[in-house]
């Protein structure tokens, strides 16, 4: 009987991708365009060590994984795997225009050559054996490839309404959020792994549960830039980050074209900097260098916004410019409460801040290519969720799991995640010890 994987991210596309191995997959997300969450915008950069105790094995497991499938698919063409260096940098603060003057920056080694920090209170903190990155979204678009060649069905956009059966999972109904229509399907496991909406997909699907995911959400805003002082070989035009209006929601949601072409390449070491701000300044940039040599610029994060009931960009940008007229009345009204707009449009300030932050760090020269806001699903522990759901806390249902609540290592947590996810699904022996993570 098929598992059912609610949620299309890198962890529902991870799992999908070892449990098709052996087994029928369906994936159900609610997204009318998948990666545009977490998953397709965030870092990618991947770390064999900095995990607690309880994730340890994981991290190391999934770190092989990432070489692995890299060696195995010619990963460093298709999404951008590199080995990474990583440095502690410490941001130099605010400085007349006249200091970013190239023969300024240190060519000794002191500090990747591309960053104006303090060279003197900089080091590298990681070697290449330690730390790697990959471009986020275009390993998920191997991971989906890789899936639908193997026969999963991948279903969006589209909800599970209701999980049922009689002591343990049986059937699921779906509702496809176009047309309106619903659909049973015959099931015999079910894995929620629908990031930070993994607390109301569950309770969606299993009402009478007494078990919810905590999981909840922690956006994060950020840029892709392009500097002058690192060769660039992507094909994004640059934006001009000051002339559009405010209320222009389109502006944020900028997305990188789907590319099934191997990538060309600027960079065969990339960097990863993790940068301590100076005084006055109130949070830490993190700064990657990506195999194409364009820049992500992250670490300004918001708490307070909330992500959208159901994930998916504002109507006005679906493919089907129907499509929320035709969406059931259940849905409809959750749909309306709360968009990506809604956590978008108050964010301005925040892309203002990162932008003027990476003035400062990386010269007033650099080019803004794409900006984006995605939330990461964080647990009160810090630590994912993996494993069973106890049949009495699952509504009386055996085969009910939950894989979710990576915080900032979703990306290179992924592989590691889906294996050990494919692995307790079949019953086989578990390729890492992830008790402590257990619902
Ligand atoms: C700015 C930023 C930078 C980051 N950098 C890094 C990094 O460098 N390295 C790293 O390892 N990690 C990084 N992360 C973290 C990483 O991106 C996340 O941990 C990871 O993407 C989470 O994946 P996910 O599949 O659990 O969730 P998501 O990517 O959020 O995917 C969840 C999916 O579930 C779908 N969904 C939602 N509700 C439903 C529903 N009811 N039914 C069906 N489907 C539903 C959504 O549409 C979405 O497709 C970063 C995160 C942020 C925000």
């Amino acid at each position: 009987m098929a598992t059912l994987i609610v949620g299309g991210g890198i962890i529902g596309l991870s799992t999908a991708y070892y449990l098709s191995e052996t087994q029928d997959v369906v994936v159900v997300d609610t997204a009318p365009e998948l990666f545009r969450c977490a998953s397709g915008r965030s870092g990618g950069y991947m770390s064999r060590l900095w995990y607690g105790p309880e994730v340890a094995p994981l991290g190391k497991l999934s770190f092989r994984l990432h070489a692995e499938a890299a060696a195995a698919h010619d990963g460093a063409a298709a999404w951008g795997y590199r080995r990474t260096t990583a440095w502690s940098i410490k941001s130099a603060g605010r400085r007349p225009e006249t200091e970013y003057a190239e023969e300024r920056l240190p060519k000794d080694g002191a500090m990747p050559p591309w960053v104006f920090g303090d060279p003197a209170e900089s080091y590298v903190l990681d070697g290449e054996d330690d730390c790697a990155q990959v471009n986020p979204r275009l390993l998920c678009e191997h991971l989906y490839r890789t899936c639908v060649a193997r026969g999963v069905r991948i279903i969006h956009p589209c909800v599970v309404e209701s999980v049922a059966g009689t002591k343990a999972v049986r059937s699921a109904t779906l509702r496809h959020l176009v047309t309106g229509a619903a659909e049973t399907v015959s099931i015999g496991a079910v894995v929620f792994a629908t990031g930070a909406w993994t607390a109301d997909a569950f309770k969606r699907a299993l009402p009478a549960a007494s078990y919810t995911p905590p999981v909840s959400a922690l956006a994060g805003f950020a840029l892709v830039l392009s500097s002058p002082r690192v060769p660039y070989v992507g094909t994004d035009a640059p934006v001009d980050p000051d002339a559009h209006p405010s209320t222009d929601v389109a502006y944020y949601l900028d997305a990188p074209a789907p590319s099934a072409e191997p990538q060309a390449s600027a960079i065969d070491v990339t960097q990863a900097l993790f940068v301590r701000p100076a005084a006055g300044e109130s949070w830490s940039p993190e700064i990657f260098l990506r195999a194409n040599g364009e820049i992500f610029y992250a670490g300004l994060n918001e708490a307070s916004y909330e992500p959208p009931v159901i994930a998916r960009p504002a109507p006005a940008y679906t493919k089907d410019p129907l499509a929320s007229s035709r969406q059931s009345a259940t849905f409809a009204s959750a749909l309306a409460a709360m968009t990506e707009a809604a956590i978008i449009a108050p964010g301005r300030n925040k892309f203002d801040a990162v932008l003027e932050s990476a003035r400062n760090l990386l010269g007033p020269d650099v080019s803004v290519l794409r900006r984006s806001v995605c939330v990461r699903p964080v647990t009160p522990s810090g630590d994912p969720i993996i494993g069973l759901v106890p049949p009495e806390r699952a509504a009386g249902l055996a085969n009910v799991y939950v894989c979710a609540g990576h915080g900032p290592w979703g990306i290179s947590l992924s592989l590691g995640t889906g294996r050990v996810m494919a692995d307790i699904v079949t019953g086989q022996p578990v390729s890492a010890d992830v008790s402590a993570l257990a619902p």
